[in-house]
C-alpha cells in the first residue's frame, strides 16, 4: 500500500500540468512547511532565522520542466540574483540547483556555458555551489559536468551522489582524484531496479558503505539524511575513527525534523538545511510526500483548513 501511495505520488510529481496549476494559484496544500515562500526576501528571512539559531543553509531556487533557452537563462539569472543577495544580506548560505534547471535537456553546450555564468558569480563572491543530482538519466551528465567544472573552479563546485545507485561506490573511487566535496544521500527518485537496490535496508546498507569510504579517504562529506540510525552511526564512526568535525556537515531538509536539526547544531556540529523556494514547488513537494506518506494526511488537514 505504501509503496503504492510513493509511486502515485512520484508520477504525479512528473504531471506538467499539475504544475502548471500549482505555479498559477501559488504555494497551497501545506506546502508552506517544506518550501521557504515564493521571493528571494522570503528565502533570504528563512535563512537568517536558521542562522540565528546556529544553523547554516544551502538555497535552492525551485525550477523543473525547462523547456526553452530563454528559460534555462532565466533560471540562471535567479541563481545569480541569489548569490549576490546571500552575499548582500549577509546570510550564512550557499546555493544548490539542478542541471536540467540550466537548459541540460536542450543541450549540455548551454547548460555548462549558464553554469560557468554561475560559477563565477560564486567564485567573486567566494561562496560555493552543489550541483543536486536527478534521475538516473542525467546521473552520468551530472558526473561529466561536475568533473570538467572541478577543473576549472576547484572548491567553489560539488556535486551529490545517492547511495541506491549501485554504480556510486564506484564514483566516488573515480571522483576521489579530485577530493570533492560531495553531498551523500540515499536517493529520491524512482528508479529501475537494473541501476538502483529496490530494497530500503540495502540502500541504508550502502548509504553507510559509502559514507564511510568518503569518510576515510579524507574528503568532505555533506551527510544529508533525517535517518537517526544513520546520525548515530557517523557520530560513532567519526571518534572511531579520528575524523575531524571539519571534514563533514550534517544535512536536512527545510520544514523537516526541524528539533533534530536544532540538537545536531547545539551539539557543535555543522547543520545546513537546505531551503527551497520560488514558484515552481510542486515536483519538490510531491516527492517529499512520497518519502513519507504520512505527510499526506498532514496535507490533507491543511486543505480543509484553508
Ligand atoms: C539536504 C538534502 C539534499 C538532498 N539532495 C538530494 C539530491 O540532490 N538528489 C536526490 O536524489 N535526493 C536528495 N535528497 C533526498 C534524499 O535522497 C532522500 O530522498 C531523503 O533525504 C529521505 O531519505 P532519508 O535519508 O531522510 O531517510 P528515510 O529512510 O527516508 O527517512 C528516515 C527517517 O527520517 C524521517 N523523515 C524522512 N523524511 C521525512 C519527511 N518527509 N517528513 C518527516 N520526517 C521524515 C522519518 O522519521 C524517517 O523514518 C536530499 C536530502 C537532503 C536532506
Amino acid at each position: 500500500m505504501e509503496s503504492l501511495m510513493r509511486n502515485s505520488l512520484l508520477f504525479l510529481s512528473k504531471n506538467r500540468m499539475a504544475n502548471r496549476a500549482a505555479k498559477k494559484y501559488g504555494l497551497r496544500f501545506g506546502a508552506r512547511r517544506f518550501v521557504a515562500g515564493e521571493q528571494i526576501a522570503d528565502a533570504i528571512a528563512a535563512v537568517r532565522e536558521l542562522n540565528d539559531a546556529g544553523i547554516v543553509a544551502t538555497l535552492d531556487h525551485l525550477g523543473e520542466f525547462i523547456l526553452t533557452e530563454e528559460e534555462a537563462l532565466e533560471s540562471t539569472q535567479f541563481c545569480i540574483r541569489t548569490l549576490q543577495e546571500i552575499e548582500k544580506s549577509g546570510v550564512r548560505s550557499n546555493l544548490s540547483l539542478k542541471m536540467t534547471q540550466l537548459g541540460l535537456d536542450l543541450s549540455r553546450e548551454l547548460c555548462m556555458r549558464n553554469m560557468r555564468a554561475i560559477l563565477d558569480t560564486a567564485a567573486a563572491c567566494g561562496n560555493f555551489v552543489r550541483i543536486d543530482m536527478e534521475d538516473y538519466a542525467h546521473n552520468e551528465a551530472s558526473l561529466d559536468i561536475f568533473s570538467e567544472l572541478r577543473e576549472e573552479y576547484g572548491d567553489t563546485v560539488g556535486l551529490v551522489i545517492q547511495a541506491y545507485l549501485y554504480k556510486s561506490a564506484d564514483d566516488i573511487d573515480n571522483l576521489h582524484r579530485f577530493r570533492p566535496n560531495l553531498r551523500l544521500v540515499k536517493g529520491a527518485y524512482k528508479e529501475s531496479p537494473d541501476v538502483a537496490y529496490p530494497n530500503k535496508e540495502d540502500v541504508d546498507r550502502n548509504f553507510i558503505h559509502i559514507i564511510e569510504q568518503h569518510l576515510r579517504n579524507g574528503d568532505y562529506a555533506a551527510i544529508a539524511t533525517h535517518d537517526d540510525k544513520i546520525i548515530q552511526h557517523v557520530k560513532q564512526f567519526i571518534i572511531e575513527h579520528n575524523i575531524p568535525r571539519s571534514q563533514f556537515e550534517f544535512q536536512m531538509l527545510y520544514g523537516i525534523r526541524t528539533q533534530a536539526q536544532r540538537d545536531l547544531a547545539n551539539e557543535g556540529y555543522t547543520m545546513r538545511i537546505y531551503v527551497p523556494f520560488g514558484n515552481d514547488w510542486y515536483g519538490y513537494f510531491m516527492r517529499r510526500l512520497a518519502e513519507r506518506p504520512a505527510n499526506v494526511g498532514f496535507v490533507l488537514k491543511s486543505l480543509f483548513k484553508s
